[in-house]
């Protein structure tokens, strides 16, 4: 059984049983998962995960579900790489990679529905559904399709070619709405109180929020059991970058690792939409809502649920917040596919050209040890990196080979 108590307020503090519930009655506040420390930190420890499954349920006495073979697609225990080129333009000397952009279907949202689906299957739903920016529609409709659900997925009607491809192939109803995430945000909340839905980032966030703290705990195993110095992740909702530094302090109070004590989170947002990063800039915990017009889209939320608190990660880890302008987004991608030879999308480009720039600003120092989450594949936006082909276009022999390329085989 999940070691988990009840559901809490994040704002006043109420407690609610656990139910595919996410607001306070009271206060509207968000609720989270208050679980079971005593009996988590009683059961755990490296050499049980360590011989766990390969796959992020070798966290399960973390996690607000019970593994479920029935919806597992194997999400979670990417690589995470040494750095060596990049690390070396950049001027850092230890630089991981976590390459969460190889997950079953191409991004981290695996993690996050890997839970909520095992969770809904719990509750009894047979319908999963959600409101996403792009990868989250993929990572609900594959997990559908492996546990027999229906799967309704709602999407902004901008959104990459390749999202929509990736979400519709598993057998997800598709539904394209005119408007931005936002807007189908609250379309979904509207129906998640009329049907009977578990709407995975809706009325069941609290679970699916949690799935992103194996972000951190695999960091952590990976470097040895270890927190990174620092840690550089895009943001949209802001969920994620909370969720990572919860995990590194959950296992810290486990006793797997070292308190947290010197570890920075850093959040990366595009210029476009960068609600959460400009609030930080400007020195301010309220969030001003933005109208999304960003070549992100992954990232595009212009009203983040978890701004705050990831605003509050960042104080708390000693960290920063960064915005990339919108050219170098591309940059980052083609910059990170060129030295490590990993194809990110949008968000992955958002972290790298983030990391290029706590680098230069010397935030992050050449022997500081740093990762650098990526979170996406590049293969499902294409389009972002378009102008990178350009093949040599010849007839088939030799010397028009030697033509094109200019050069003289011996
Ligand atoms: C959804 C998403 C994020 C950020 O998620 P939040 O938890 O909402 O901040 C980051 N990267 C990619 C590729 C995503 O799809
Ligand atoms: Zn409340």
């Amino acid at each position: 059984m999940a070691n988990t108590i009840s559901l809490r307020c994040r704002e006043c503090s109420r407690d609610y049983p656990i139910e595919p519930l996410n607001v306070c009655e009271f206060c509207f506040g968000p609720l989270e998962v208050v679980y079971d420390y005593g009996a988590i930190n009683a059961s755990t420890s490296r050499e049980k995960i360590a011989s766990g499954p390969r796959s992020m349920w070798r966290y399960a006495d973390f996690l607000p579900a019970d593994y479920n073979p029935v919806t597992d697609i194997n999400a979670g225990f990417t690589p995470l790489i040494r750095s060596r080129n990049l690390a070396e333009e950049l001027g850092l000397k230890e630089l991981y990679i976590k390459n969460d952009s190889v997950n079953p279907s191409y991004s981290f949202k695996d993690r996050v529905v890997s839970v909520a689906s095992a969770k809904a299957l719990e509750f009894g739903f047979d319908t999963i559904a959600c409101a996403s920016t792009g990868n989250l529609a993929g990572a609900v409709s594959a997990h559908a399709a492996r546990s027999g659900m229906k799967a309704y997925v709602f999407i902004p009607s901008d959104l990459e070619a390749g999202k929509v491809l990736t979400a519709a192939i598993y057998g997800a109803t598709i539904v394209s709405v005119d408007g931005s995430y936002d807007v189908v945000n609250r379309l979904c909340s509207e129906l998640a109180d009329k049907y009977r839905w578990a709407f995975v980032n809706i009325n069941v966030r609290p679970f699916y929020a949690d799935g992103s703290k194996t972000l951190g705990y695999e960091v952590a195993e990976q470097l040895g059991w270890k927190a990174p110095v620092h840690a550089v992740a895009p943001a949209a909702s802001g969920a994620m970058f909370t969720k990572i530094w919860k995990g590194l302090n959950e296992f810290a109070d486990a006793g797997l690792i070292d308190t947290p004590v010197n570890t920075h989170m850093h959040l990366a947002q595009a210029e476009g939409c960068s609600p959460i990063a400009s609030a930080y800039l400007d020195d301010r915990f309220i969030i001003k809502p933005v109208k999304p017009d960003s070549v992100a889209k992954s990232l595009a939320i212009g009203n983040p649920a978890d701004g705050y608190y990831a605003l509050k990660t960042i104080e708390s880890s000693g960290g920063s917040a960064v915005v990339v302008e919108e050219n170098e987004v591309s940059e980052g991608v083609k910059l990170l596919a060129r030295t490590e030879g990993i194809f990110t999308e949008g968000a992955g480009g958002v972290a790298i050209s983030a990391l290029k720039k706590l680098a230069q600003s010397g935030t992050i120092k050449p022997n500081d040890q740093t990762v650098v989450y990526i979170t996406g594949n590049g293969l499902k936006t294409v389009e972002l990196v378009q102008d990178v082909v350009h093949p040599l276009l010849i007839e088939p022999t030799v010397d028009a080979f030697e033509a094109a390329v200019d050069t003289k085989v011996s």
